[in-house]
């Protein structure tokens, strides 16, 4: 029995016409629906950003990238190549990683074996766990929040994941931090004097209309 697949066979035709031209090839407007249809199918296997694996679960289509884990514009050959393809956040594919390369150990490696898992310096997203070498452990309860990376001390990714994805900036720990704002008088957004001032003045202009 044939498998089901998302994109069908007019697709895949359409993927190779459009790798014959040689043209804008991903940003070709012809690709928009079968775009689409891959980061649905994307979407359906693992609702999550592959870097730094928040969830997107009911977020908008527009605010999940569709990722070139070989940035497309220095490795156009594998834009297309399923290996080669997942879902990010935006901060973490364009804001982090972008058209960088130094996430592999090897540059030139690439040319013979693009896909070898030990070229990478993170997890690859299709062909490795990311948990075999680190973890995201997050829990809401409430206004109580935490966000933590824990590592695996099985694997040797996580350090260099951590960093390149600087996802130090998405660790929460909201008990610890009240803790430690109690010291100090918690900010406000501005003085009571202003406050008393802006309030007065919306009053004053909503009560002339
Ligand atoms: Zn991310």
């Amino acid at each position: 029995m044939k498998s089901k697949s998302a994109l069908d066979d007019a697709d895949i035709q359409l993927i190779e016409d459009v790798i014959k031209t040689q043209g804008k090839n991903w940003s070709d407007d012809r690709l928009k629906p079968i775009k689409r249809k891959i980061k649905d199918y994307l979407k359906a296997q693992d609702c999550s950003c592959c870097y730094c694996r928040r969830s997107f679960w009911g977020e908008a289509n527009f605010d999940i990238d569709i990722e070139h884990i070989l940035p497309k514009k220095k490795f156009k050959l594998y834009e297309f190549h399923p290996d080669n393809l997942n879902i990010a956040c935006k901060r973490c594919n364009m804001f982090k990683k972008g058209q960088r390369t130094d996430f592999l150990d090897n540059l030139q490696l690439v040319a013979t074996q693009p896909f070898r898992v030990d070229n990478y310096k993170f997890p690859h997203p299709n062909l490795e766990t990311y948990e075999d070498h680190l973890k995201l452990v997050s829990s809401i309860d409430g206004p109580v929040k935490l966000t933590k990376y824990v590592l695996n001390q099985n694997g040797w990714k996580g350090p260099f994941t951590r960093e390149f994805f600087e996802l130090q900036e998405l660790e929460e720990d909201s008990m610890n931090k009240a803790q430690g704002i109690e010291e100090d008088k918690p900010i406000q957004l501005m003085s009571d004097d202003a406050a008393n001032k802006l309030r007065d003045l919306i009053k004053k202009t909503s009560s002339e209309e």
